[in-house]
């Protein structure tokens, strides 16, 4: 069978593949420890479960508008404008299958081949894929521990050109857990606007926080920065709704009306009950949030102290968002598919390597898990650390 030459062009979702074979041993019932799903390992809080148990009983089963139910797009921009200080209403908001999904609608709706997408290295996997299904251009700039694993305003300068669309902004960061502060956040604006360049912004991990650090949705610097704006975010990671599949996307009218054309001919509208869940997760109490937090918080020390303490393994920046530890490998010789095939191998533990986000000398643990978990997987990674000697 010849299939499009799309499909070559872009290359399966690691993280996807390892959390499958981590998932697959562990149903051959090999103990496996695993820190590669980014996901939150909470059920989902009771309320919204209630919810949407609540829509299927009152028969909320049917298609639905292809943007999403009213009430939810509603609820999501009144939440942008007392969260974020967005001035959105509901006609600015597409509800989408995840974030993942209301990514991918803005690339297609806004990408088009000769069009240049700026991308931070490390990056979220799927980032430079979906630019290469547009038919567009990734340009991938480097960054370093030195400067947090944080785009500087003169490397984004440096890095547009006549061609550039578009800049991927993910604040706080999968896969470094970084959060760029208000500050930075502000001279990156400064930059989209100097450079008329547009900016998505993705903030799907923005209430995920530790150490006193602030989320700042570019958007909310100017007027000038508001209009070049595009926020993608979600239910999955804040409130335990992975599999919910509810995400969305803010913007300018024009490009929501283009992604609710899309989204008609593709997926039509995100499953009715979950949405409603999805209302209740914004309009109730957001104490699951903070309960959720915290623990994260305790497992991040724990986790961080652990593997700062191994010899040869070091993670420099202490991250202040999200559920991550980018964790630098490079003092073993190993590049990070050997290290993490073989500690996968040997010890039965799975990370994500970094080649993923773009960063082969490192591998990505997510401390979404129990602690348990954590103490013996941290037991495992010593002893394979000890064996490479
Ligand atoms: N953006 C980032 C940075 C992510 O890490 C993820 C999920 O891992 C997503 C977007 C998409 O999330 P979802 O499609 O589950 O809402």
């Amino acid at each position: 069978m010849k299939l499009a030459a799309r499909v070559d062009r872009v290359t399966p979702s690691l993280t996807l593949s390892v959390t499958a074979k981590a998932l697959g041993m562990k149903a051959e019932g090999i103990d496996v420890c695993s820190f590669s799903a980014g996901e939150p390992d909470f059920d989902t809080p009771a309320h919204i479960k209630a919810a949407a148990q609540q829509a299927l009983d009152e028969g909320k089963t049917r298609y639905g508008p292809a943007a999403g139910e009213p009430l939810l797009r509603e609820a999501i921009a009144r939440k942008l404008q007392q969260d974020n200080q967005l001035n959105y209403t509901a006609e600015n908001v597409i509800v989408t299958n995840g974030g993942k999904h209301s990514l991918y609608n803005m690339m297609m709706a806004l990408i088009e081949p000769g069009d240049e997408v700026i991308i931070p290295v490390p990056y979220w996997v799927s980032y430079p894929e979906m630019v290469k299904l547009a038919g567009g251009t990734p340009v991938l700039v480097q960054t370093t521990a030195a400067t947090g694993y944080k785009i500087t305003p003169a490397q984004l300068r440096q890095a547009v050109t006549p061609q550039t669309k578009l800049f991927v902004l993910n604040s706080p960061s999968n896969p470094t857990g970084m959060v760029y502060t208000p500050a930075e956040i502000s001279a990156l604006a400064e930059v989209v606007v100097e450079q008329d360049i547009l900016v998505v912004s993705d903030e799907i991990y923005e209430k995920i926080l530790y150490q006193g650090a602030e989320h700042l949705s570019i958007g909310a610097v100017s007027h000038e920065a508001f209009v070049r704006t595009i926020v993608s975010n979600g239910f999955a990671k804040a409130y335990s709704m992975t599999g919910w599949r509810v995400g969305y996307l803010a913007g300018a009218v024009e490009l929501i009306k283009a992604c609710s054309k899309l989204q008609g001919h593709s997926t039509s509208n995100v499953c009715t009950f979950a949405q409603y869940g999805a209302i209740a997760a914004l309009s109730e109490s957001q104490d699951c949030v903070e309960r959720m937090r915290l623990a994260f918080s305790q497992r991040r020390e724990v986790m961080l102290e652990r593997i700062n303490a191994i010899p040869g393994l070091s993670c420099v920046v202490k991250p202040t968002g999200a559920f991550y530890l980018f964790v630098d490998i490079s003092k073993t010789g190993l590049n990070s598919r050997e290290f993490s095939n073989s500690l996968l191998e040997s010890q039965q533990v799975a990370v994500i390597p970094g080649i993923a986000f773009g960063a082969d000398d490192h591998i990505r643990l997510s401390y979404a898990t129990d602690m348990t978990t954590i103490e013996k997987g941290m037991d495992r990674l010593e002893k394979f650390m000890r064996s490479l000697k």
